[in-house]
């Protein structure tokens, strides 16, 4: 996917204008204090999410190929501020009858939905993340996107590059407070198509 696009920049500038825009920023930074953690952006060239990234009118999404020590696919939509994300094996599928393993990770910054290079090795997720497919998404079903992210059944409408079409992510019973990870399945609702 060629880079012209700057999916993420800042729609009017990079200046926040507004106190609500100085609040979603206050949210954002400590939504990714597990993300700064992580990583060593001495080391790493991944964004540090200081970057104010301005709302923008449709909800972005975006799917980042990353070949590391287990080649996965990134799967991030934006929620207030932040990209929530999922690390899927093997990446989504078309077929409605194939449940994808989502891994939920750590929330990303926006300026991530820009992010294509090479982790060095030994640093968190070191490997190749390529931009894979990226573009909108909104909620289906009737709840907000955070009572659907709470009650463990995210219903979505893709519109992007590659992928179109129903998705949903639903939490697997017993992983939410047991297990370390909180593993979901990815799967389509038979309307998902590659353009
Ligand atoms: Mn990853």
């Amino acid at each position: 996917m060629g880079p012209p696009f700057r999916f993420n920049r800042n729609e009017k500038g990079s200046r926040l204008s507004s106190l609500g825009l100085a609040w979603d920023l206050v949210v954002s930074l400590r939504n990714l204090s597990t993300y700064r953690k992580k990583r060593d952006f001495e080391k790493t060239t991944e964004p540090s999410g200081e970057t104010a990234v301005a709302p923008s009118k449709r909800r972005r999404f975006v799917i980042q190929k990353h070949d590391a020590s287990r080649l996965h696919y990134d799967l991030r939509l934006e929620f207030d501020g932040v990209f929530k994300s999922w690390a899927v094996t093997r990446g989504p599928s078309l077929d409605p009858h194939d449940k994808r393993l989502a891994v939920e990770v750590e929330d990303h910054p926006l300026d991530y939905g820009d992010f294509e290079g090479t982790i060095p090795k030994g640093e968190y997720g070191g490997g190749t993340v390529q931009l894979w497919d990226r573009g909108y998404w909104s909620p289906e079903g009737g709840k907000s996107p955070q009572e659907a992210f709470d009650g463990g059944d995210l219903k979505f409408n893709l519109d992007g590059t590659r992928l179109q079409g129903s998705w949903v992510l639903v939490r697997m019973h017993g992983d939410r407070y047991g297990g370390k990870r909180t593993n979901w399945l990815l799967i389509t609702h038979g309307e998902g198509s590659e353009k």
